[in-house]
């Protein structure tokens, strides 16, 4: 029998998107907690930052044309300390200065005070003349009234909390939180902690995907109910996913959906909803579905099922959840950064479908592989700082150059 072909990452990407629209509602947090949430709303600054013309180093406020003469001597009428103001310089006077006082009118530089001779309380020498400006920031030079300082759709970083903070907002809106319920399927699954190493039985594992899965929702913003392993059975999977589906907007599960007996997912995403996409040309990650599970009330829950090799599973969470579950919140950066780089290595073997080789930077300019690339052996995605993403049908000699993809940000 002829397989139909596995649709391609570029086709199921947009697809998958065309169904992640924005969940309603929104959540006013304070700015101290809002990293990492995405803005719901643009944020505009009421005020001038620098809100005035102030003094970039510690030194004299004076008149440049008074300088001119070299070792021209001032007169030093008055101090302004941050957080205070002055009045008018006169010609022939200068005025102790340091670093954010506002400029005093009739002052149009600043000399600092390594330029300068103090000799005496009231006198200073001005070693050398001063150009109109020199060390002055400027009102509005960060940002000016009116201006849109952080967008809509953008998450949010520790800078763009400094940012917000600086035009005086200590709350923010963002979108709310996707809520995610997570389940782990295989009977062969036992979480660290109840059964120590020794114990283990033949033919059983440690739950590992149950981590990474759990701690990637969370740094995406998510409200994660992790609900355990579900066992392989039908009806303990079609219960598992018609509880879950309610009160939540996204199930993700790991493993039980590809075509084995022992694999549960998709016939009972099936006959709770409808499965859309199921099977894409990567490698890792080829046994990706998504679709939809029906609440009591006939709304539905979005579905995601991720293969349960736990590389697979990584590699699939970043490619296609991520970007999901940050659409969700109305996200508008969606892809990750490519760099393109040097294989510092060799993949003679090319493949029928589009791979994601775990990759390491190294100090030379170049990308070195993990030797063993099987989806089994988590160790890459350890050992790794990213993949190469390799076009289906390619192979790689050492000295090509391939895209790169960072997890660093990719996680982030
Ligand atoms: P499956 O997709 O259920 O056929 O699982 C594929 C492989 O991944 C099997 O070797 C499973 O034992 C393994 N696996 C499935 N789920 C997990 C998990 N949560 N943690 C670690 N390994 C898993
Ligand atoms: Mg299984």
């Amino acid at each position: 029998m002829n397989r139909p072909a596995l649709l391609s990452l570029d086709d199921a990407l947009p697809q998958l998107l065309a169904h992640a629209r924005r969940l309603d509602g929104t959540d006013e947090v304070a700015s101290f907690d809002a990293d990492g949430r995405v803005l719901a709303a643009d944020v505009i600054s009421a005020l001038q930052v620098p809100p005035q013309d102030n003094s970039s180093m510690d030194g004299y406020a004076v008149r440049a044309a008074d300088t001119v003469s070299s070792e021209a001597v001032l007169r030093v009428t008055q101090r302004i300390p941050a957080g205070s103001h002055g009045s008018a310089v006169a010609a022939g006077e200068a005025a102790r200065i340091f670093t954010g006082a506002p400029i005093p009118p009739g002052a149009d530089a600043v000399v600092m005070q390594e330029d300068c001779e103090v000799l005496d309380d009231q006198q200073v020498r001005v070693r050398t003349p001063a150009q109109a400006g020199q060390w002055i920031r400027r009102s509005g030079e960060d940002v000016t009234r009116g201006a849109t300082v952080l967008a809509r759709g953008q998450r949010l970083t520790p800078a763009a909390l400094g940012m917000a903070a600086s035009v005086g907002q200590a709350s923010l809106q963002v979108a709310r939180r996707p809520r995610v319920a997570l389940f782990s399927t295989g009977d062969e699954l036992v979480m660290p902690g109840e059964v120590a190493p020794e114990a283990m039985k033949p033919g059983a594992i440690y739950n590992s995907n149950r981590f990474f899965l759990r701690s990637l929702l969370q740094r995406l913003g998510c409200e994660v109910s992790d609900r355990g392993i579900v066992p392989d059975q039908r009806e303990a999977t079609l219960a598992a996913l018609a509880e879950a589906a309610q009160g939540h907007d996204l199930i993700l599960t790991s493993g039980g959906v590809s075509v084995g007996e022992e694999d549960h997912i998709k016939p009972a995403v099936q006959a709770l909803g409808e499965l859309n996409l199921w099977q894409l040309a990567i490698k890792p990650g080829k046994p990706f579905a998504y679709g939809h599970v029906r609440r009591a009330d006939a709304s539905t829950c979005h579905f995601m099922g991720l293969p349960g090799n736990p590389v697979s599973s990584f590699v699939t969470f970043l490619l296609l959840v991520r970007p999901f579950v940050l659409a969700l919140q109305g996200a508008s950066e969606l892809a990750p950064k490519r760099q393109t780089l040097t294989a510092h290595f060799d993949w003679p073997r090319a493949d029928k479908r589009r791979e994601f080789l775990r990759v390491r930077r190294n100090g030379r300019g170049g990308l070195d592989l993990f030797p063993n690339q099987s989806s089994g052996v988590l160790t890459s995605a350890v050992w790794g700082d990213g993949v190469v993403d390799n076009p289906a049908g390619q192979t790689i000699r050492h000295g090509d150059t391939v895209a790169f993809i960072g997890f660093s940000e990719w996680m982030a």
